[in-house]
């Protein structure tokens, strides 16, 4: 029963556009109330009627070592007794910044910001002022947050709503953008050869978690930055949602391919409001108050936020076996779901790489945007009902990313096996 939600969610309409504060939590695609939350611990997670779910969200990533995880709430604790900001240097913002570099080696210079989308509007601002070329090219699918030059055939919540392209983004700001596809390198190639010598970056997700999930093909991460180095284009990977969870040193660490500068969010902040960019030297160097390109915060490298993110990274820095494990519990998942699929019979596609998947019910491999829409959008509606309905949380759209953390047991992971099984059975059977 969910009626505290229902409640919750017709008051927070009055006065919320749509009834919350981001449009991916709105259940739009999947219909139905979205859940409220009171409180989570670990992999559970209570809403506010007591029901309580495993939840395969995790904040849309960030809680890879659970809800609640005593080491960083301590931290939060503790700092909030010296002040919830300072607007002024604080040493924790140094000590953070020395463990992003210690984990992902080329980040020499990083700059703390409060959110993903910061942190890649200000990626490319830069990759501009660097270059001084005026063009991005993007991927379809991909999302950046939502600066405007990033709403243009974007992922995540823009193409759930199916407004990849939004509406109040310029035209000016739209002609910037171009868009490739993803895993085809044809396609990067066609436009950098076209805007020669006007393409500052070319900015993707090394691993796409923003169409569901769906991993590079081999050599695609290596072409582009072949590419890069040839039309001396600014190579960024968006390691929002890969960043220090498919690898201590995330997507670059785990296929060994190194872009120029690499932008963070999520994991960094320990579920406090934080993102972050960073890469070369050289390149970072252009940033206020060095260089001319301008990027500020008044609320950047905030002690709160610095001291959650900071008990994280530290916790996955000090015990790298959590990777081990997180991929163990990943691979056991994807393994028993791939037998129940096949038993029901149903057109599926799974894509998994670490703690990242994402179930497509499609008779396609999906390797891009366009394989991905091929995806039964009412069997995913039937199926995550009936996953909700037996306590499990799953991402309310087909074309987001299933979260795993280092939380979750054995008896969770079979528990969600059998609400699967049972699951697809009612959405076949209807
Ligand atoms: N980049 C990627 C890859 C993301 O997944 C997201 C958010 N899901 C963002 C950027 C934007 O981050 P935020 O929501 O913190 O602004």
């Amino acid at each position: 029963m969910l009626l505290k939600s229902e409640y919750l969610y017709k008051r927070a309409q009055k006065f919320i556009p749509g009834g919350v504060n981001s449009p991916a939590r709105a259940f739009k695609s999947v219909g139905g109330v979205p859940v409220f939350f009171k409180k989570a611990k670990g992999s559970i997670i209570t809403d506010e009627d007591g029901n309580e779910y495993i939840d395969y969200v995790g904040s849309w990533g960030p809680m890879i070592l659970g809800h609640a995880h005593p080491t960083v709430i301590k931290a939060v604790q503790d700092a909030s007794f010296n002040s919830t900001s300072f607007g002024a240097p604080t040493e924790i913002e140094i000590k953070m910044a020395e463990l992003v570099q210690a984990m992902v080696p080329n980040v020499e210079k990083v700059r703390m910001v409060n959110s993903g989308t910061e942190a890649c509007m200000s990626a490319i601002r830069v990759a501009r002022g660097y270059t001084g070329k005026d063009k991005i090219i993007k991927f379809e699918g991909n999302y950046h947050g939502h600066g405007d030059s990033f709403l243009i055939k974007a992922g995540s919540g823009a193409l759930t709503l199916g407004k990849p392209s939004s509406p109040g983004v310029t035209k000016g700001t739209a002609k910037d953008t171009l868009n490739a596809d993803y895993n085809d390198l044809d396609s990067v190639e066609k436009l950098l050869k076209k805007n020669k010598d006007n393409v500052a970056a070319i900015i993707v997700e090394p691993v796409a978690g923003n169409m569901g999930c769906i991993p590079p093909q081999p050599g695609f991460l290596e072409g582009l930055r072949e590419l890069c180095d040839e039309h001396k284009t600014v190579l960024i990977f968006d390691e929002v949602m890969t960043g220090f969870r498919l690898a201590r040193g995330g997507a670059q660490e785990r296929f060994d391919v190194w872009a120029d500068l690499v932008t963070f969010g999520k994991i960094i902040g320990g579920g406090l409001p934080v993102g972050a960019f960073g890469g070369k030297k050289e390149i970072m160097d252009v940033v206020a108050p060095v260089g001319p390109v301008y990027q500020a915060g008044t609320l950047s490298g905030n002690p709160l936020a610095m001291s959650a993110g900071y008990a994280q990274l530290s916790t996955l820095e000090k015990h790298p076996e959590l990777y081990v494990e997180l991929e163990e519990k990943a691979e056991y998942l994807a393994k028993r779901l791939r037998v129940v699929l096949n038993q029901h019979e149903i057109d599926y596609h799974m894509n998994q790489v670490g703690s990242m998947a994402s179930v497509y019910f499609t008779d396609q491999e999906v390797t891009g945007f366009k394989t991905a829409n091929t995806t039964d959008q009412e069997l995913f509606k039937i199926f995550f009902h009936e996953m909700l309905k037996r306590g499990i949380y799953l991402p309310p759209s087909p074309f987001e990313s299933w979260f795993l953390a280092t939380t979750l047991t054995n008896e969770m992971l079979d528990k969600t096996i059998s609400a699967a099984d049972e699951s697809l059975a009612v959405a076949k059977s209807k």
